[in-house]
């Protein structure tokens, strides 16, 4: 029996240091199965010399092996089949001696040791990842004429009458990316954005239904699997009732908990809850040569092969009428799952048909969540309040003193739409109401509950609640306004919009500081929040307000400059442009005035950003007061840059095409989002300003007009080679 070559190397070195001879005696031992108290190795590790280090036996190393094989397979059983073959206590045996011998030699810890599943010591923080492929969000359809009209979508874009879907139920749960190579778990991250997420892998280590080594050996070699995880609902229970019986407050909901269990800095925190997960993609792979199934149910088929727990409530659609049927019964069924489920995931099964569908915006074209109908209950409205916008809008809005129960939160305020709807619905302060919420939409009420008496006779007040002055009923517009340019609500609204989560994130900005400082004349607009620091002393002098909290409050006026273009543009307020619009917006024009240079064209070219946010972009932009605001920023040193797009790298950009005719190898939309993703425009009039026109069979007037302005012309072939070219390219 030798040891390895490098147990020896150590060996000797640990004797060159001074260490007796006796570490030499271990390399022929087989002390995992007894280890009297006078053996070298205790000895040895008594003396706790850093430099210290056990050489391995081969016998030992066999055996942790063997060890974490058995282990590994006993946890697929209990965790992914439920089929365990042994008992609890057989199971902590195994454990406890695997978690030994890796004590005693650290070099047999492997990434996927199964003692990794206990948890390690807290880490400091977690790092950031990006992922290789983003993990995107899906669309939302809400009923039959919703799906059917993304069902025709797809069909005429790919210009086919059929194709084959797979349904699967949409998990409550928390989106993880886990990447194998060579069939190893070694990072688990979380979706994040869905560009940047959190390496997890520690805690991931910990949930028992995920492999930390894939079976099989037709997985490729780099992978990295989607999938969710979540708290089970009994689980969920039990974990709530520990929590009380300990004192502590119970948890609201399980996809919060799901989240923030995954999210421990300490592992060990994380391997005491019960999370579990389901895989339900491949997001990348890398293999040469070796091709995954062309199908999703075939991948999901492998997923289950390689021994990850792939949820059973999946079917095969071919009809919108099978799509039906399974969205009715994953419905009906809901409750009877041990997990939650807030709607249905439709995919197209066919890979080849993904890809050619491809994305809008972050978005899929070939997948789409169908939704349940939002969860409903009843409570008392204690009052109907009024709020006023950042376009002056007066809006109702319901007041729950006590707080209502609804789709896992408690919501003390839910939307009342507009005085119309209030008085066709026959709500009122003081009834019983129907309140319902959906997914993280902001919760409604529906109406009086039932046995309460319609009441139509609500108005909203004649007066401004916050300046006093006469409010104006825009009939045409269903909406009533404050129109005195002087009500300070919309500036103050518009402050608070700025430093919120969603754009500037300036902690200490709410509601009241925006009040505070707008009607002590501190700050007129946004950009005015950056000279603050001027007024320290005044701040600090005001009532309510230390010395600390103002400090506060300016550092992180002063940490907002280094948010990202696309957060500065949402906190801005131009309609229609947040989120993903800014994100766009941002990625393409790269800074405030290069977005402020933009023209209609220049914006309607980006796939994804259409004429209403265009002309609303164009629009705020011309207005001198908003002129100055971006002047004032820059000059504030608020001019945060994106990495651009640049117009130069895209092939096609400054081009203008029209596309007409029938194609063979794509349909006319597929073929305007090829010329979009590589830059081009696309307009549906020839005219002198058009570079080329894509002329298929069957081409029509325009074709006529290509020739006679004489714009260049380009038949299928020749479209197809150009396209070749630039995508072969880049
Ligand atoms: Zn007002």
């Amino acid at each position: 029996m030798a040891a390895s070559g490098a147990g020896i190397a150590e060996a000797v070195r640990g004797r060159a240091r001074g260490l007796p001879d006796a570490l030499l005696y271990c390399r022929s031992s087989d002390y995992h199965h007894v280890t009297p108290r006078n053996h070298p190795a205790n000895t040895l590790k008594s003396w706790g010399h850093p430099n210290y280090r056990m050489a391995t036996s081969r016998q030992t190393r066999d055996r942790a092996a063997e060890l974490r094989t058995e282990l590994s397979r006993h946890i697929r059983l209990y965790h992914v089949l439920s089929q365990p073959e042994i008992t609890d206590a057989e199971y902590d045996a195994l454990m406890r001696e695997l978690q030994s011998l890796e004590a005693e030699h650290s070099e047999l810890q492997t990434p996927d040791s199964p003692t990794q599943r206990i948890g390690a010591p807290p880490a400091s923080g977690f790092e950031e990842v990006t992922h290789t492929v983003p993990l995107l969000s899906l669309s939302n359809v809400f009923g039959p004429d919703d799906l059917s009209a993304w069902h025709r979508r797809i069909t005429e874009f790919l210009e086919i009458d059929r194709f084959d879907m797979v349904c699967e139920v949409k998990i409550d749960g928390l989106a993880i990316a886990l990447t194998y190579e060579d069939g190893v778990l070694v990072r688990g991250a979380t979706r994040g954005d869905g560009v940047t997420g959190e390496d997890v892998t520690a805690n991931i280590r910990t949930i028992k239904s995920i492999p930390l080594r894939l079976e099989g050996g037709d997985y490729p070699p780099r992978l990295e699997v989607r999938g969710e995880i979540y708290f089970p609902k009994t689980a969920f229970d039990a974990f709530n009732e520990e929590r009380v019986a300990n004192g502590l407050p119970p948890y609201m909901n399980p996809r919060n908990s799901a989240s923030g269990s995954l999210r421990q800095l300490d592992s060990r925190e994380t391997a005491k809850r019960p999370l579990a997960g389901w895989m339900y993609s491949i997001g990348w792979f890398e293999a040469d040569g070796d091709l995954l199934p062309s199908t999703h149910s075939g991948r999901l088929e492998a997923l289950t092969r390689w021994g990850f727990k792939v949820n059973p409530w999946t079917r095969s659609a071919a009809s919108l009428e099978a799509v039906e049927k399974a969205h009715a019964d994953a419905l009906s069924g809901r409750d009877g799952l041990g997990y939650q489920i807030d709607g249905m995931v439709i995919k197209v099964d066919d890979i080849g048909y993904q890809d050619r569908l491809g994305f809008v915006g972050r978005e899929p074209r070939w997948a789409t969540a169908y939704k349940f109908p939002p969860e409903q209950v009843t409570a008392i409205l204690d009052e109907i309040r009024v709020s006023v916008g950042r376009t002056g809008a007066l809006t109702p809005y319901a007041y729950f003193e006590e707080g209502v129960h609804v789709g896992g939160v408690v919501v003390h305020q839910a939307s009342l739409h507009n005085e119309q709807d209030i008085r066709r619905k026959g709500i009122a302060a003081g009834q019983r109401v129907i309140v319902q919420r959906a997914g993280d939409v902001i919760p409604q009420v529906v109406g009086p509950a039932p046995g309460e008496t319609p009441r139509d006779d609500y108005t909203l007040p004649d007066m401004c609640p916050v300046c006093g002055e006469a409010v104006l009923h825009d009939e045409d517009e269903a909406v009533v306004r404050c129109v005195n340019g002087r009500c300070p609500v919309q500036s103050q609204r518009l402050i608070e919009h700025f430093a919120g989560r969603g754009s500037m994130d300036i902690e200490g900005l709410g509601e009241k500081m925006a009040v505070i400082l707008f009607n002590e004349k501190l700050v007129g607009d946004v950009a005015d929040l950056y000279t603050l620091g001027g007024h320290r002393e005044k701040l600090i002098e005001m009532e309510r307000l230390g010395e600390i909290s103002v400090d506060n409050l300016l550092a992180g006026i002063e940490a907002s400059k280094s948010q990202p273009l696309s957060r500065l543009l949402s906190g801005l307020g131009i309609l229609h442009v947040g989120g993903e619009n800014a994100e766009l917006l941002a990625g393409r024009f790269g800074s405030l005035k290069g977005l402020q240079d933009a023209t209609g064209d220049d914006l309607t070219a980006i796939d994804g950003v259409g004429p209403r946010i265009a002309a609303s972009v164009v629009d705020w932009f011309s207005h001198e007061g908003n002129q100055q605001i971006v002047d004032k920023l820059i000059a504030a040193g608020v001019d945060p840059r994106e990495e651009m797009r640049e117009p130069e790298d895209l092939p096609w950009t400054g081009l203008r095409f029209v596309v007409t005719g029938r194609m063979e190898s794509y349909s006319r939309r597929e073929a305007q989002a090829k010329i979009k993703s590589l830059g081009g425009t696309v307009s549906s009039t020839v005219s002198g300003k058009t570079s080329f026109v894509v002329v298929g069979a069957e081409p029509g007037s325009k074709y006529d007009k290509a020739v006679r302005l004489e714009v260049p012309i380009l038949d299928e072939a020749a479209f197809l080679q150009k396209l070749d070219k630039e995508e072969g390219a880049s």
